[in-house]
């Protein structure tokens, strides 16, 4: 992200100059040529790609470089609230790398018992850190995960002989969960949190009715508080027939501390890309477990793990399941990691994680509540939400302070999310920080904020130390232009 440090100006220009092709140049060499050479059918060729001719030192440093352009946890805190950016310990990447395991070809399963036996034991890890009966590892990311959960509620009430269309989510949901339901034929009802950031009985009672599927609800919320009400609000949304999704892409927090079956959830998900170290943000593959109660688990995606006599198979005769989510058995090197890492952390150390997390948040939310707003001026969990409301008086907003950050060689944290937040920060700096890194990031927030009492326009200018500055977010979306 920031340039590297002692290049001087004019080889750094050089350095930055995008097209380095010269025609003839080549970074590979082909074997001799061993057979007799034969003709193409020519119509079988299309033109050739414009691809520009480079050598071997070229390729190299161009890609080397643009990584240093980059950001990651692997270099620096990674403040991202509601996206849990941890360290992921490396010896996970090294077993999912493992030849027999990274190998080990989809089309012969009955070929792989020790595969299916890691899916498997996975399937009862996972149901033993949420408390809930049965799981599918296949869904290829939160969302989809979000996606299964609400086929197999539609497939629920179709069986029960009838349709409920509507289905209630709080405004502390992810932007994901009315997606998913909508995609499903459900009609998302928005549920106002109370004044405290949590959802109150009362207003999911004024809402569910027999025409209601159930209720979507993330806990603890993209608040970061714990849904306290949440045993009242399970009960509420049972008693008129409904069904509760329990969003669990947050369980950084709560590992083997909550009971989501004794909490009244039907079905929920699981975010191992967040939580179960594998790395999350770079758009590579994820995996989104979803864990069901005993009545819901005929309903679960097909083909399922069974252990039998013999070891383990699979199994696709389930009437009523809702078919399959992903090709094969799901994004299995994902799976993997998630495997090694609660076979090495085990019961007490997953707990111990997310108490870590906690306390880590909570430090920061403590150390910083003189500095900037405090949304809900309440006990938080994993992430806490500010916002900008002091710095208004400066003229400063919630962006200036987050591309300053970057000045300071620190990814911003969540910006304006969740929306019920004007000027939101979310910041969640996970587990794996100790006191004197996130130190120094609080003292460089409260540096910040100094600044946008004295020199608010330094920050409206920043960052001025990336090799570009602000872009424009919205044509950067739409029209992305990946040429420097
Ligand atoms: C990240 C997240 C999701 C979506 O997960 P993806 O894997 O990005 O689809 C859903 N809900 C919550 C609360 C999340 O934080």
């Amino acid at each position: 992200m920031t340039s590297g440090p002692g290049m001087s100006g004019l080889i750094l220009e050089e350095a930055l100059l995008w097209e380095k092709g010269k025609k003839g140049r080549s970074a590979f060499s082909m074997p001799q040529q061993d057979v007799p050479e034969a003709d193409l059918d020519a119509s079988l060729l299309g033109a050739a790609p414009d691809f520009p001719d480079l050598g071997e030192v070229d390729v190299v440093r161009h890609y080397t470089r643009l990584s240093q352009w980059n950001f990651g946890i692997d270099t620096g805190l990674y403040p991202l609230g509601s996206c849990t950016m941890k360290y992921n310990p490396k010896i996970n990447e090294r077993l999912a790398a493992t030849p027999g395991i990274a190998s080990a070809h989809p089309l012969l399963p009955e070929l792989s018992p020790g595969m299916l036996r890691i899916l498997f034991e996975l399937q009862q890890f996972l149901a033993a850190i949420t408390g809930m009966d049965a799981v599918s590892l296949q869904p290829a990311a939160g969302a989809q995960g979000e996606l299964t959960a609400m086929l197999m509620f539609a497939a629920y009430f179709r069986e029960q002989g009838g349709q409920r269309r509507r289905i209630l989510i709080p405004d502390t949901a992810h932007g994901t969960n009315p997606a998913s339901a909508a995609l499903c034929g459900f009609k998302p009802v928005p549920l106002r949190s109370g004044p405290d950031g949590i959802l109150d009985p009362a207003t999911v009672a004024a809402e569910m009715d027999e025409q209601t599927a159930g209720i979507m609800l993330t806990n603890p919320n993209t608040l970061g508080l714990f849904e306290e009400n949440i045993r009242a609000i399970t009960d509420i949304v049972h008693g008129a027939g409904g069904l509760v999704y329990g969003d669990g892409a947050n369980l950084n927090a709560v590992m083997g501390i909550v009971d989501f079956k004794r909490c009244g959830v039907d079905a929920m998900h699981l975010n191992l890309h967040k939580t179960f170290s594998t790395p999350h943000g770079g758009g590579g593959p994820g995996a989104g477990p979803v864990c069901v109660v005993k009545r819901l688990e005929p309903f679960l995606p097909v083909p399922r793990i069974v252990k039998t006599a013999q070891g383990y198979d699979l199994h696709s005769d389930a009437p009523a399941s809702i078919g399959r989510m992903h090709a094969f058995f799901g994004n299995v090197s994902v799976l993997v990691r998630a495997y090694g890492y609660i076979l090495s952390m085990g019961p007490q150390f997953l707990k111990k994680a997310s108490q870590l997390a906690v306390l880590n948040a909570v430090y920061v939310r403590e150390q910083l509540r003189d500095t900037l707003e405090l949304a809900y001026d309440r006990p938080s969990l994993h992430e806490s939400v500010f916002s900008d409301k002091r710095q208004h008086a400066f003229k400063v907003s919630t962006l200036d302070m987050a591309k300053r950050l970057i000045d300071h060689g620190y990814h911003p944290p969540t910006v304006y999310f969740p929306l019920v937040v004007p000027g939101a920060i979310m910041i969640e700096p996970t587990e794996t920080e100790c006191k004197e890194d996130l130190d120094r990031f609080i003292a460089v927030f409260k540096e910040i904020a100094r600044e946008a009492e004295t020199d608010g326009e330094r920050l409206r200018q920043a960052p001025t130390r990336t090799k570009v500055r602000r872009l424009d977010e919205t044509r950067a979306a739409r029209t992305p232009c990946l040429i420097g």
